[in-house]
């Protein structure tokens, strides 16, 4: 371990003025070998003098429910202690290494880290850049997370740029401070030659740290992202931070976010800037990620911080996390003008499509989906669409109708916004912890003077939303273009493969789920018709056919071929769409300008 003799001196000096301290931390990252994706890391650890240190890796980053098991990615962990001698180290459990370390007043541990995984949550590292997802980065001593910790980035040559939302410690360059491993794990870290470029709004300092190039036009981008921002605090009253970064992966094709308390990291298609559909969709992104700034990392179910980075973090509030966050989201790009009425209402029409049209909304309750992120939405397969709900799209709709029932209660003096100002204070700043489902649940009605019990209880169950209830309060009709329809559905889906038409989804309560169509089965002929490479004669059946008809389809399954008898039954699913409501009175329709900020 030469690095460490070298600085024998430098840690002798440290430990012969500090005897007493308490334990330090600090990290060094260098690249060797970013080509071949990896990062070496060196983690000193002073003035801690145990018999034996157990070091750990997070299994999990917090807003990203699934145990990733980051300690994958380690390898040659190495510690020794000032004078250059190895510790023993045995790994203990899947993510924690016990270093015997005698006391030692310095032990140093060297280790690398494998990164290349396209994500907002994960290690990238190749010879553009890197970027450092701190959980599956940084170890933390067992006991002492909520230490201090410092972080040096040393640059691979080729790069110039470091962008995160860690504070710079002052006469160190390239050397960040985290107060405790909680905000070392929340600061996603950029190393590179991303463009930056920097905008204050909502008097806060904010920069953009674009990686990967792409068409996107500065001057637009921190005008609309200021106005966001403008908005997003306007809600809140107060924006917590002085300086905020947004770090912004450019691909092929991109998307997908993560949020942290100061920073985010967003996923976008590099060329998709000058297209107006895909740049609107990059702005949600931005407010969806901002949003949770207050609502997740500050303002939080109580299940969710203190984090336990060992294990899942189960709360059954994720549709009111993630949901209303989708909610407003989309609000802000409506309130900043980026969405027009109709644009606006198609987008929540949008949500209760999905939500209605999936059988699996009859199944799971949202707050149920919630609590089982963890294995479920996070880990989706052939099945996900007939036994669970997305707490994004069907959380923003219950968020929806609170907000609703809030205005159409008050008059329009007050609405969902300003509950979650009031949580805020009350929970975030005031009692300095997170709410409990059923605390947030009596602040609404406090505010709304009327009990929403019927709302959290549609969260608990899967019983169907009254969106008509809510929204002919403010002027607005849900309705359903398919309603009276009769036309017939088989009830599968399918993907075109190497010129077979072979099934991926089966739907519950259908003719297929029925009559025993598997995923993976490959349809070879329908009622004797052999299908082509694009299953043509499939598509031109069932535009002729009738709910009642008998299909004989021929499928080949492992190997094997079968006749299957399906019955087609009803299709029955909607096609929906938020209109104005005919013959509103004055006040429903005052009640829905109030809501979609019209003039
Ligand atoms: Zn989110």
């Amino acid at each position: 371990m030469k690095r460490v003799r070298t600085n024998l001196l430098i840690l002798m000096t440290i430990v012969a003025t500090s005897t007493s301290a308490a334990p330090r931390i600090h990290f060094e990252v260098s690249f060797k070998e970013p080509q071949a994706h990896y990062a070496e890391i060196k983690m000193e650890i002073s003035d801690l003098r145990q018999e034996y240190i157990d070091v750990k890796m997070p299994v999990w980053t917090p807003g990203s429910y699934l145990v990733r098991e980051y300690a994958k990615h380690v390898e040659s962990l190495e510690a020794c202690n000032a004078d250059g001698t190895y510790l023993p180290v045995q790994k203990i459990n899947k993510n924690t290494w016990r270093i015997t370390s005698n006391k030692s007043d310095n032990v140093t541990l060297n280790y690398r880290i494998y990164g290349f995984e396209v994500s907002v949550r994960t290690n990238f590292i190749d010879d553009t850049h890197a970027f450092l997802s701190p959980a599956g980065t940084f170890m933390y001593v067992d006991g002492l997370i909520d230490h201090p910790v410092d972080v040096t980035i040393i640059p691979h040559a080729a790069w110039s740029k470091i962008s995160t939302g860690l504070e710079p410690v002052d006469g160190k360059p390239n050397t960040f401070r985290a107060a405790d491993f909680d905000i070392l794990f929340d600061s996603p870290i950029e190393v590179g030659n991303q463009d930056v470029f920097t905008f204050d709004a909502a008097g806060v300092h904010h920069e953009i740290a674009m990686v990967g190039g792409g068409n996107y036009d500065k001057e637009r981008l921190k005008a609309d992202c200021a106005a966001i921002v403008e908005e997003a605090t306007r809600i809140f009253g107060v924006n917590p931070n002085k300086r905020y970064v947004f770090i912004v992966h450019n691909y092929q094709s991109g998307g997908g976010g993560l949020e942290h308390l100061n920073s985010t990291v967003l996923g976008a298609s590099r060329n998709g800037y000058q297209n107006e559909r895909s740049y609107v969709g990059f702005l949600g992104l931005v407010a969806h990620e901002y949003f949770h700034l207050w609502h997740v990392k500050r303002l939080r179910p109580i299940e969710l911080g203190p984090f336990n980075y060992d294990a899942e973090n189960y709360t059954s509030s994720l549709w009111i996390m993630e949901g209303f966050t989708a909610y407003f989201d989309n609000l802000l790009l409506r309130r900043c003008g980026f969405l027009n009425e109709s644009n606006y209402l198609q987008a929540l029409a949008n949500d209760v499509n999905t939500v209605e049209n999936r059988a699996g909304n009859q199944v799971q309750p949202v707050a149920l989906a919630s609590f089982d992120a963890w294995i479920k939405y996070y880990r989706p397969d052939e099945n996900s669409a007939n036994t669970s709900v997305s707490y994004y799209n069907k959380g923003a709709l219950l968020a929806m109708l609170l907000d609703l029932k809030i205005l159409a209660a008050t008059k329009g003096q007050k609405r969902l916004d300003d509950v979650l100002r009031s949580a805020y204070n009350v929970f975030y700043v005031e009692r300095e912890r997170g709410f409990e489902a059923r605390e947030l649940q009596s602040l609404i009605e406090e505010i709304a003077g009327v009990s929403v019990a019927d709302i959290f209880r549609a969260a608990a169950t899967v019983e169907p939303l009254d969106y008509n209830g809510h929204l002919n309060a403010v002027g607005y009709e849900l309705i359903d273009y398919n309603e009276g329809r009769e036309s017939p559905d088989l009830g599968i889906t399918t993907s075109a493969n190497d010129g077979r038409i072979v099934v991926t989804g089966v739907t519950r309560g259908t003719g297929a789920w029925d009559g025993g169509i598997n995923v993976r089965d490959e349809i070879i002929a329908v009622n004797g018709e052999r299908l082509d490479a694009n299953g043509r004669e499939l598509n031109r059946l069932m535009q002729t056919a009738a709910i009642g008809d008998e299909l004989a389809i021929l499928v080949a399954r492992d190997g094997k071929i079968r006749e299957l008898n399906i019955t087609l039954g009803k299709d029955n699913k909607g096609a929906f769409s938020i209109v104005p409501l005919q013959n509103a009175t004055p006040e429903q329709e005052r009640l829905g300008k109030i809501w979609l900020s019209l003039p």
